[in-house]
């Protein structure tokens, strides 16, 4: 792996240089070889676990690795928290992936950093493993999102309430850079330090943006700061269509889980939805739902607004005129793009939700459709994966089918609205054939839901106490036994695999008792 750290180029202000804590005895549990080859990882060096669990634990620097931890602030549930940062991450550096795209690599639960707080710099290994497997899971279904590339256990118990086994898991993200970066600059009036953030994440992830063409002059200041919101706010939308369509509840979408890359970052108490319901939220620190399932367009916004506000001082500084109003120009053209949020994330929503019913056009008729179906799964407590999935299946059926005993409910209860979608497909200028494909895209059959989830890192947490209490258990072998079947079948969402059915049921509970919690 060729490191090179341009984060640092950028001084002293942005992180602090800090090694992450040696673990007493570090063990390989998981290793993304199909992310490691993306990322040219040697060969030699991919298949020396003993090699491996050293570098991912934090015990041994790979060559060219120079390990910070960023600076950051960020909007926590609302409140403006001025200090935060990485207080339990290292950033080792970046790699240039098999595409020339530069990928940040960061080991998480590496220990204290200057930015700890009170934190004690881990991370236990449930919610490593369950970064893993989300995060493999999202990118699999299409989502923007960071990866992960290993999972390792240090071999030593952590403090949760009880004793737990530790672990760091590596995150490869196209940038670690949120909107809580540029608050922390613009909380601190350091609008220098905000003119090279801004800089380096315009060149670094909308690089076109100052590219000037033969014929065409280059972009002024101005230009730049309100073409990087634009498309930062572009990337946001996009993100949370995304999240939307495969059901996906972030959790804790605070400023500094806001990537600017546009990824979803911080798994730590995301949730996939079961049950439709537009209010549902599963975090047990979300006592209000400020970050329930529908309300995840409307807080992006908010959070684009608070990027907004980190860029006005420097349209101000970047404003040549002379007239005594700057600041009210200035906040006019920000206000313009973010209130412009609304209608393109409206059409990008539209849009997804046609094609989820295969639909080729955005019309009243088929917007109505959309609303219709999704307050009947709420009125009736459908599950959303299923039902979407079960209407792909169906779509050349005249009536809808009860054909799978998990959606035997359904028949009756949207019987009603299937005529009306029947008679939208025949209007859509897509054969049925094409409109089958485009769902079958765009609906997963399979979700990593929140039982399977919970059920296979028991089971991982429990073999794991056993390899450490009996030294003679490769742990790798255990954990990938336990893991591969599920991770294969996440990996595949569209397509039915012979093991993919083990995996498709509803909770018992329908979810209603189902907590997460934030302690990655
Ligand atoms: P998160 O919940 O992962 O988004 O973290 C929010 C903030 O708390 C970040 O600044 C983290 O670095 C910090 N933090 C969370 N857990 C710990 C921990 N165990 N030790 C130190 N800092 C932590
Ligand atoms: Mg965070």
């Amino acid at each position: 792996m060729k490191f090179s750290n341009t984060y640092i180029d950028l001084g002293e202000k942005f992180f602090q240089r800090s090694a992450p804590q040696k673990s007493p005895s570090p063990e390989l549990l998981l290793w993304n070889s199909e992310l490691a080859s993306r990322l040219q990882v040697p060969e030699k060096l991919a298949s020396d676990h003993e090699v491996l669990s050293q570098y991912f634990s934090g015990n041994k620097q790979p060559k060219g690795a120079e390990p910070i931890a960023l600076a950051y602030s960020g909007h926590q549930f609302g409140h403006f928290n001025p200090q935060l940062g990485d207080g339990r991450a290292h950033l080792l550096g970046e790699v240039l992936d098999s595409n020339d795209v530069r990928r940040d690599i960061q080991l998480k639960g590496s220990g204290q950093t200057a930015f700890s707080r009170r934190g004690d710099g881990k991370c236990a290994l449930a919610p490593a493993l369950r970064e893993y497997i989300m995060s493999e899971a999202m990118f699999a279904l299409g989502v923007p999102t960071s990866r992960c590339l290993a999972v390792v256990s240090t071999g030593e118990l952590i403090h949760r309430g009880l004793a737990k086994a530790g672990a760091v898991v590596t995150r490869v993200a196209a940038s670690h850079i949120r909107v809580g970066t540029f608050q922390y600059f613009a909380a601190r009036g350091d609008i220098t330090s905000l003119n090279v953030l801004l800089d380096y994440s315009i060149e670094r992830h909308f690089p076109e943006i100052t590219r000037s063409d033969m014929d065409s002059t280059s972009p002024s200041r101005e230009q730049c700061i309100l073409g990087f919101l634009e498309k930062t706010i572009a990337k946001q939308i996009t993100l949370v269509v995304e999240w939307l369509r495969v059901g996906f509840i972030h959790g804790v979408m605070n400023t500094d889980n806001t990537a600017i890359s546009g990824e979803t970052i911080d798994f730590g108490p995301c949730a996939m939805l079961g049950i439709y319901h537009e209010n549902a939220v599963f975090s047990s620190i979300d006592e209000y739902g400020r970050y329930a399932f529908a309300s995840q367009a409307k807080i992006a916004q908010w959070n684009m607004a608070r990027l907004a506000d980190c860029l006005l001082p420097l349209l101000i500084e970047a404003d040549q005129s002379d007239h005594d109003n700057k600041e009210q120009q200035a906040l006019a053209k920000v206000e313009t793009l973010v209130v412009d949020f609304t209608a393109k994330f409206e059409r990008a929503y539209d849009e997804m939700y046609a094609a989820k019913l295969g639909l080729a056009q955005v019309n009243a008729t088929n917007k109505h459709l959309v609303k219709d179906l999704l307050a009947l799964m709420q009125t009736h407590a459908l599950d959303y994966t299923l039902t979407f999935a079960q209407l792909t299946k169906q779509i050349n059926n005249a009536r809808l089918l009860a054909v799978d005993v998990w959606v035997n409910e359904l028949p009756s209860e949207l019987e009603g609205w299937f005529k009306q979608w029947q008679l939208a497909i025949d209007k859509s200028v897509f054969s049925r054939q094409e409109a089958q494909a485009l769902m079958q895209k765009n609906n997963p059959v399979v979700i990593p839901r929140n039982h399977h989830v919970e059920t296979i890192l028991a089971h991982c947490e429990e073999a794991v106490s056993d390899c450490l209490n009996q030294n003679s258990l490769d742990a790798f072998t255990v954990i990938n036994n336990i893991v591969s079947e599920f991770l294969q079948v996440l990996c595949s969402p569209y397509q039915e695999l012979e093991a993919t059915k083990s995996y498709q049921d509803k909770p018992e509970d329908g979810d209603q008792y189902y907590q997460t919690f934030c302690g990655t």
